[in-house]
This record gives structure tokens, C-alpha cells and sequence, in this order.
């Protein structure tokens, strides 16, 4: 498409940027049957055609009001219609931008204001945990809502001691570790069993996606900075071998420091280095399928459904790879339609957009089990794991905890 950027968008640091990606666009459509916010609103606005029409009329030198906004911010950032789309726009890249632009301009509400606060300082607070425990114990008293954010805690049990010569990171991040510490300690026994072992700092931090996503931009560099300043030596000195995430949310994240860091060319190299270490647990894992599939055998409940998140098979590409692996592991995958699409968790949007990620949620579960024959939803990310099960009296699983339990029996 032609674009005219106005004279302060073309002297932004992202003005080029910008116009690269928007004249791509060649608004053929193709990307809305894969956009899930289109899909439940069924409005242009909603959709990644229309958001880029939105960004293209600001920089362009329309004034941007709070409807654009609202359009913007209910974009699930999935990235969906990135990998569908046949001209190559990088529309992540296009819409956090816009998002960081509309916001300069235009104030949002003060309830909007707070809640996003609230949400950030909650989530990456000392405290957080005791909440978490809090909550688990008045839980009958919560609001459904709430409620259902809050997984059954399940026992993380005994962990190997570092004994091999083969050392990676796993970064145990904000939230997880106290809502679902089992997903930790299942990686840490199941990369022990093929001899890697694994440990965190004793420091724990965000990779900042969830102050990034809550327009804490300065905040989530600060934690980007942090994180890269404690990985870097410890991978330059051969004390680990590679950062091995169990999230896919928080991978997809980390994977985009350098987009974060383009305008610090000195963190923008240390970034690089970063992300050529960063693994998905199926990344690390993936050479290991075929041995471990024979300890697993006829032992894995089934049939088994595995709800791709968006953050693995759109933004890192890693839907085969994990699809490949955990068929050599001996799951009974059950196929289901619309698996492409987002279910709604999206980091904390199902929290601010729960009109939207409602409906995507029960939406995804129908297709998943409608026929009601699956035993276990497994996933690759603690969001869309918590999101699913509150919608379900299945289990809802990390794959790797699901490994774990075989292993450990
Ligand atoms: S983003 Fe891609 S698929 Fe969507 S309208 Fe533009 S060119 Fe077509
Ligand atoms: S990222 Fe997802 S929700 Fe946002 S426009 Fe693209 S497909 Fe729609």
C-alpha cells in the first residue's frame, strides 16, 4: 500500500520501520479468518487489516482517539495473521509500535490506568506468592473469575542435585513458580533423566513481558537489561550452555529482546547472543525423543489433545518441532480443528478482555473435546494451561509435567 507518513512519524526512531512493514500490506485480507478478535467481534476495527488501517491514518496525521485505542488493545497479540499472511508484514512489530504511539497520545482512563498498575506491580511483587497461597485458602469465597486464574497447586516434590557436566538455565520467572511450581521441578527431574541439570539464579525475575503488555515500557526494558546482564557471563564463561524456557509466553518474549533493544546498540549485540542460546524445554529435548519414548511406552494416558500456544507455533515456529517430539514420546495426539487459534489466555488479557477471551476460551475447549473423548489437554505455556482449565474439569497440563509423572513412577 502507498503511505504518506507525517513529518514527526518519518523523524520518529521507528518512522522507517514503520513504513517498511505498512507499505507490505496489500490489504488482500487473507489474515482475518485467522484473527480471533475478528472472529468474536466480527468488526474491520477488530481485525489485523483494520488495527493496520488505524496505525497507518495516525502516523499519517490523523489524531488518534480512545476507539482506536480500544481497537488496538484488543489485538490478543497472538501473531496469527503474521503467519498467515502471504506479503510478509510483520504486523507484532507494526502493532507495538502503534500501541506505544497511541498511548503517547492519547490518556487512557484512570479505572484503566489503575487496573493495568495493580496488574503489574501484583505480578512482579515479592508477594505475589503469599496471594497466591491466600487466595488458594478463601477460594470459595473468590468471584468465578478469579477464581479460575488460580490453578489446584500440585506438590513440585524432590529434585536431583546438579550433578552432571551438561548445565543449562531455567529461568523460573514471576508467576509460575508459585502458581504451578510442578512445571519447574517436572523440567529440572525430566532434563536429569537425559544428563542436563538445571538451575535458576537465586535471584528470580520476569523476562518483562508482563510490564511490556501493561504499557510499563521503561519498567520491562529495565527487567530485559537485568536479565541479559546475569545471562551473558554465565554463558561466556561456559558455566551454562544454553536458557532453556518452559513457557512458551516467556521464550517468545525473551526471543524478541533484540526488537526491544533496537534502539541500545550496546544491548542490541548483547541481545543477539542472548537469543542464539535461548531454547524451548522441546528444543533442548527433541534429541532425546526417541529414548525416552521407550520409557514412556504404553504408559502415557490417552487419547491426549495438545493445544499449541500461539506464543510457540506463531511467534517461535516451533509447533513441528514440538508436534514431532511429542509423537516420538508416545502420546496418542488427539487432531482437532481451528488448532491454529488463540485461546484467549494472551498474558494478562483474558484479565483485562474477558468479553473476548471468554468466548475464544470455550470456543477453543468445543473443538478440542466437543465428542468429550479426550483424557488430557496438554500445552506449552502456564497462561493458556490456567485460562483452559478454568473451563474444564479435564486436566489441563504442561506435556512435560504429564512426561514426568511417567518417569517418576
Ligand atoms: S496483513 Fe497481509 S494478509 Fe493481512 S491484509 Fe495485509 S497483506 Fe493481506
Ligand atoms: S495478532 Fe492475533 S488478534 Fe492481533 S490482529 Fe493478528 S490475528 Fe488478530
Amino acid at each position: 500500500m502507498q503511505t504518506n507518513l507525517a513529518q514527526w512519524a518519518k523523524d520518529s526512531p521507528d518512522g522507517k520501520v514503520i513504513d517498511e512493514i505498512l507499505r507490505k500490506c496489500v490489504h488482500c485480507g487473507f489474515c482475518q479468518a485467522s484473527c480471533p478478535s475478528y472472529q468474536i467481534l466480527g468488526d474491520e476495527l477488530d481485525s489485523p487489516r483494520g488495527r493496520i488501517y488505524l496505525i497507518k491514518e495516525m502516523v499519517e496525521g490523523q489524531a488518534p482517539s480512545a476507539v482506536s485505542q480500544t481497537h488496538l488493545d484488543r489485538c490478543l497479540t497472538c501473531h496469527n495473521c503474521e503467519t498467515t499472511c502471504p506479503s510478509g508484514v510483520e504486523y507484532g512489530k507494526l502493532l507495538d509500535i502503534g500501541r506505544e504511539l497511541i498511548d503517547e497520545k492519547v490518556k487512557r482512563s484512570f479505572s484503566d490506568r489503575l487496573k493495568r498498575k495493580i496488574l503489574a506491580k501484583g505480578l512482579n511483587s515479592a508477594l505475589f506468592g503469599l496471594s497466591v497461597r491466600a487466595g488458594r485458602r478463601v477460594r470459595a469465597l473468590l468471584p468465578d473469575s478469579l477464581a479460575g486464574k488460580l490453578p489446584l497447586a500440585r506438590v513440585p516434590g524432590q529434585l536431583p542435585a546438579a550433578r552432571h557436566a551438561r548445565k543449562v538455565l531455567l529461568p523460573l520467572g514471576c508467576v509460575q513458580p508459585d502458581l504451578m511450581p510442578s512445571i519447574d521441578a517436572a523440567s529440572i527431574r525430566v532434563l536429569d533423566a537425559v544428563g542436563i541439570s538445571a538451575y535458576d539464579l537465586p535471584s528470580r525475575a520476569c523476562c518483562g513481558a508482563v510490564n511490556f503488555h501493561l504499557d510499563e515500557t521503561q519498567s520491562s526494558l529495565q527487567q530485559i537489561r537485568h536479565n541479559i546482564d546475569a545471562w551473558v557471563p554465565l554463558l561466556e564463561t561456559g558455566k551454562i550452555e544454553a536458557i532453556v524456557m518452559n513457557a512458551s509466553g516467556c521464550g517468545a518474549f525473551v526471543k524478541a529482546y533484540p526488537f526491544h533493544l533496537r534502539h541500545d546498540p550496546v544491548y542490541l549485540e548483547k541481545a543477539n547472543y542472548v537469543v542464539e542460546h535461548v531454547k524451548d524445554i522441546a528444543e533442548i529435548l527433541a534429541p532425546f525423543g526417541a529414548e525416552l519414548g521407550k520409557k514412556l511406552r504404553n504408559k502415557l494416558p490417552g487419547p491426549v489433545a495438545f493445544h499449541p500456544p500461539c506464543t510457540l507455533q506463531h511467534w517461535q515456529g516451533l509447533r513441528p518441532l514440538t508436534e514431532k517430539l511429542l509423537n516420538e514420546l508416545g502420546f496418542n495426539l488427539s487432531a482437532f480443528g481451528e488448532s491454529n487459534l488463540c485461546c484467549g489466555a494472551a498474558g494478562t488479557y483474558s484479565l483485562l478482555q474477558p468479553e473476548i477471551a471468554m468466548p475464544l476460551r470455550d470456543r477453543k475447549l468445543a473443538a478440542i473435546d466437543g465428542g468429550g473423548h479426550v483424557n488430557v489437554i496438554i500445552t506449552s505455556n502456564m497462561g493458556c494451561m490456567s485460562h483452559l482449565q478454568s473451563g474444564t474439569s479435564k486436566p489441563v497440563r504442561h506435556w512435560i509435567e504429564v512426561v514426568d509423572d511417567v518417569l517418576s513412577t
